[in-house]
């Protein structure tokens, strides 16, 4: 029988437990960054440009890995001199500080470049995930005003340039790969473009309050939502890479997450220049016996990782692992979907440290709850709340009012006191959604949780219908759509099935116009339909057909119907909201 508490040997670094009791010194964080109260904040200048002045200038920020075997790293001066070059050329396209600049790369150093140079010049970053399809990115690309668009020569080609029509305020593409042999017409190149650019400083003056991230995530219903959020964030990503994640100036760190995902920008690029580390970009794939040579041969101390990645080691088998050593690494965590207990425990067996759990959201912009090195490990939990953060357990269900739950051990919405510096400032040009996220002084999480009597967190399950499916936020509603636009579908309703590896898969259930039947063709050509629209990561696995689908009274379809019926679960189980 394995203990249900894993003893923690404590570091210097503060107890979570003082999160509730005590106010947290965010201007001490805020002058352990060089910010004076009421002074400039930008992001990239105080990563890049403040390290490069340092007597770190000359340390890596990033060891790039090539799907190839090769490797390259980029110091932060050198950092600082592409961004300033970036950021200048930028500005000769005509950016001005509040304008967003769209990234869709692949981890390139020329992604890092990028966002870092966007941010400088006070733009604002709107990264996307390089495995959307088509539609996925121009529904995100439309909302977010992209006036300047980079990527890669292949994905502008099959991705953008058949929508650029569709997207009136792209002003400018700029092909990070392509070489000018044949190239596109209306892009820019990247290396002509940085070429002709100065190297003279391209800071522009931004304030705490600034935008500069914009991270688009899903809901229940409509579109995604583009999370806003500001270059004070700097303050939550700092301070918690330090507390929940253990990060030490001069480490190697590794967080697997795509800059597409909040994970990747917040704690693949700010948290570890802020601190000042050696971040590892993988430029490859998952591929299990390739992490496990990263982890040991790349001198990683600090990992930051996804449950499903995890699992995925796990089940690789012990053969991966025999016989290999990590003596380097001193810190795991993993975020963004239940970490079970078994997956702590294979971290001590395997790895020979226990996986530390996080919990946050795109809307939190940092983490949150955490089993921090400060505290004991209660394995199944996400941790406590982070200095700084002040948690509650709320009543959720429709009709009842918020109140906050004291009684330990019941099921009820995790809520946080707001305040913190990287919470999300606006979901763009959506003011009513945003305030439906408050209640009071309270931002609702639309997670349920129970907290113990010793103050720590367990996830319950989502209050709505998003599905996690490989650590990516799914919205139902952008896979119905596309399923729809198809000539044979009538109506669908998608819902999020377990699936052993990726926590959840996509199922759809579609109904089919009267004049058109189904059959096994048809289900192969909706499945090619929506894996071209939605790309890989969002598409449906698997399509039923049905003879109809449940609806409301107000005619919405219950997808948590779908569920129960799926799952063989009694269907008056099947709601907890609404
Ligand atoms: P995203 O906004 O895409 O980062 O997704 C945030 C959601 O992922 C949360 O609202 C949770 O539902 C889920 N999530 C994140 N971290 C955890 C965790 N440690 N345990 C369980 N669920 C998590």
């Amino acid at each position: 029988m394995r203990p249900s508490v894993i003893r923690q040997s404590h570091g210097e670094a503060l107890s979570p437990a003082a999160g509730g009791a005590t106010p947290f010194a965010w201007e001490q964080i805020g002058r352990e960054l060089g910010i004076t109260p009421g002074g400039p904040v930008n992001i990239a200048q105080l990563t890049v440009d403040r390290q490069a002045a340092s007597a770190r200038g000359d340390q890596p920020a990033f060891r790039f890995l090539n799907a190839d075997g090769g490797r390259h790293s980029v110091t932060y001066r050198e950092l600082a001199r592409l961004t300033d070059r970036f950021g200048n050329a930028l500005k000769s396209l005509g950016v001005r500080k509040g304008d967003c600049v769209v990234v869709l790369c692949g981890r390139s150093c020329e992604l890092y470049v990028a966002v870092l140079g966007a941010l400088k010049v006070g733009a604002v970053v709107s990264p996307l995930f390089p495995a959307f399809g088509p539609e996925p990115i121009r529904s995100r690309m439309a909302q977010a005003n992209g006036k300047v668009l980079v990527t890669t020569a292949s994905a502008y080609r099959r991705k953008v340039a058949p929508i650029r029509a569709e997207l009136p305020s792209l002003q400018h593409v700029v092909l990070v790969d392509d070489l000018r042999a044949g190239g596109m017409p209306d892009t820019h190149d990247w290396e002509v473009l940085l070429q002709a650019a100065s190297e003279a400083p391209a800071l522009v003056a931004t304030s705490a309050d600034d935008p500069a991230l914009l991270h688009f995530t899903s809901g229940t219903t409509g579109m995604p939502k583009g999370a806003l959020h500001v270059h004070g964030a700097i303050l939550t990503h700092y301070a918690t890479a330090r507390l929940a994640l253990d990060l030490r100036p001069d480490d190697v760190f590794w967080c697997t997450a795509d800059p597409g995902w909040v994970t990747g920008m917040s704690y693949g690029i700010v948290a570890p220049l802020a601190v000042g580390v050696t971040s590892i970009v993988d430029e490859a794939e998952f591929e299990a016996a390739r992490w496990v040579s990263i982890l040991e041969n790349e001198g990683v101390n600090v990992w930051y990782t996804a449950p499903t990645a995890i699992r995925m080691l796990m089940k690789a088998g012990p053969a991966l692992f025999a016989g290999r050593r990590f003596p380097a690494l001193r810190f795991v965590a993993s975020v963004g979907e239940p970490l079970n207990p078994q997956a702590v425990w294979w971290g001590i067996d395997t790895l020979g440290l226990p996986i530390h759990d996080t919990w946050w959201q795109t809307e939190t912009g940092g983490i949150m709850v955490a089993n921090s090195v400060a505290d004991d490990i209660k394995p199944g939990s996400m941790g406590r709340p982070l200095p700084g953060i002040v948690a509650h357990v709320v009543r959720h269900r429709a009709g009842e009012p918020r109140e906050v739950i004291e009684t330990p051990d019941t099921v009820g919405e995790l809520a946080l006191e707001v305040g913190w510096p990287s919470m999300f400032r606006a979901y763009l040009g959506q003011p009513e959604r945003y305030g439906k996220c408050f209640a009071g002084n309270l931002y609702l999480s639309g997670d349920l949780v129970r907290r113990d009597a010793d103050g720590y967190y367990w996830f319950v399950g989502r209050s709505d219908d998003v599905i996690k499916s490989a650590g990516h936020l799914i919205g139902p509603f952008e896979v119905e759509s596309v399923l729809m636009e198809h000539p044979a579908v009538a109506e669908a309703g998608v819902i999020g099935k377990p699936d052993a590896l990726a926590g959840e898969a996509i199922k759809a259930f579609v109904t089919l116009r009267r004049d058109v039947a189904p059959s096994e063709a048809l289900r192969t050509e909706l499945l090619a339909h929506a894996r071209r629209r939605l790309g890989a990561a969002v598409a449906p696995k698997e399509i039923a057909f049905a003879e109809c689908l449940p609806h409301t009274r107000s005619g919405k379809i219950m997808r948590r119907l779908l569920k129960a019926r799926e799952l063989g679960l009694p269907e008056g189980d099947s709601s907890t909201l609404e």
